[in-house]
């Protein structure tokens, strides 16, 4: 990797497509943006350097953009502002790389079609991962791209984390539990002894709190156990989901309110968790502004839940040494921490209240010089993690 050489990473999601650009063999970001709004209302492009600056901006007002015409704004975007940067590959976050995807790899047609097989398992994600990938192979076919999976991370954790209570033949079909944001875990499980080399071999729960939250056991760097399952509903209440359910509730929706398939799928993912408790929004910023006593409702349901996987997590690990907050809320919100820490008390947490509040913006630890647990906040950082993995991989090629 010389000092112009880039790695261009792809993360796209239902509505939008995001990327950064890291330079050099430090892998330093020298450019990130995104477009917004596809498919409905006017789409939004915008690009920052590495100081924050605007370097390129374009709205589409003659009507809806998709991904491939998203796609194809950014290589040309890419190519007129690479200022002598060679792009050695590409890296896509990619949801699910089901159970025979277990690293990053280079992704040709072969895998594509491969891939798209396992659509099923992640119908609301997976086709729009994959949607950029056919549009870099056709327009730059010569640049190597490459897959890193959201499910990797988890292919190692212990069989009865991954089993259902399910016959056989249902299992074997793929029906059990894969986990999610494994390549924010596994950016967590790299800095983290960084910070404290003690904690390289220790027992640690992760939670990453964005509109999608999940949590992760993981002994010495390794996932033994997660909160999300065969799809990223289960576990804790999100921003729109619901997380775990008793699985009769979807029987009643279907039984006695005659809900159809497609009914109780946008329930369960589009208006449920803090929207659907709160009635008012499932960003957690608007609701730790409001009086409303059910945003407070839809807050408490959710601490309450993160201090109950805690408890079941440390169980999977025999024991609990550290605990890390990460994604928007738990990078952001003192009040929820502050709050998780209380009800952990119980695991031998002991928040330092004023690291806590002081809303550290980098890695930072914030529980006491004695505290049994180190409590720690790490920014999230998939990005990072997939130029990594993309490098390597094509080093290695
Ligand atoms: P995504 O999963 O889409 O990447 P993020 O990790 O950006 O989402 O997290 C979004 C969540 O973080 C929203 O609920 C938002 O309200 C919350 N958040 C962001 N900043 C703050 C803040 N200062 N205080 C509380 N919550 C915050």
């Amino acid at each position: 990797m010389l000092a112009n050489d880039s790695v261009i990473v792809i993360n796209a999601g239902s509505s939008s497509i995001k990327f950064s650009m890291y330079s050099g063999p430090a892998l330093d970001l020298t450019m990130r943006g995104k477009i917004e709004n596809l498919y409905s209302g006017v789409a939004h492009f915008i690009a920052q350097d590495a100081g924050d600056s605007v370097v390129g901006e374009r709205h589409w007002r003659d009507g809806p953009l998709d991904h491939e015409g998203g796609m194809r704004f950014l290589i040309d975007f890419a190519q007129t502002h690479l200022d002598g940067h060679r792009v050695v590959a590409v890296g896509h976050r990619i949801v699910h790389g089901g159970v025979k995807h277990s690293r990053p790899q280079l992704l040709n047609a072969a895998v594509l079609d491969e891939l798209e097989k396992l659509i099923p398992l992640a119908p609301l994600h997976l086709p729009h991962n994959l949607a950029p990938v056919r549009s870099v192979l056709a327009m730059a076919p010569h640049v190597p791209q490459i897959g890193c999976f959201d499910t990797a991370f988890h292919v190692g954790q212990p069989a009865e984390a991954q089993e259902f209570a399910l016959p056989s033949h249902i299992t074997d079909l793929g029906v059990r539990r894969y986990g999610f944001h494994g390549l924010s875990y596994e950016y967590i499980a790299s800095v983290l002894p960084q910070a404290e080399p003690g904690l390289a071999h220790a027992r640690v729960v992760a939670a990453h709190l964005g509109n999608g939250a999940s949590m992760c056991a993981m002994d010495a760097g390794r996932s033994m156990a997660s909160t999300m399952g065969f799809t990223a509903v289960d576990g804790l209440p999100m921003g729109t989901r619901c997380g775990a359910l008793d699985p009769g509730v979807v029987l009643y929706l279907m039984q006695e309110l005659d809900m159809d398939v497609a009914a109780v799928q946008k329930l369960m993912y589009q208006q449920s968790g803090l929207l659907g408790v709160s009635g008012i929004s499932s960003d957690m910023r608007t609701l730790e502004q409001s009086d409303d006593p059910r945003a407070r409702t839809a807050i408490d349901l959710m601490v309450y839940r993160i201090g109950r996987e805690l408890g079941s997590l440390a169980a999977a690990l025999g024991g609990l040494d550290a605990l890390v907050f990460s994604g928007g809320i738990g990078e952001n919100s003192v009040a929820l921490r502050a709050a998780v820490c209380q009800d952990a008390a119980w695991l031998g947490v002991q928040l330092d209240a004023d690291a806590n509040a002081a809303n550290p913006r980098g890695i930072a630890r914030i529980s006491k010089a004695d505290s049994k647990v180190a409590v720690w906040v790490v920014p999230a950082n998939e990005e990072l993690m997939i130029a990594r993995h993309a490098l390597e991989v094509v080093e290695a090629a």
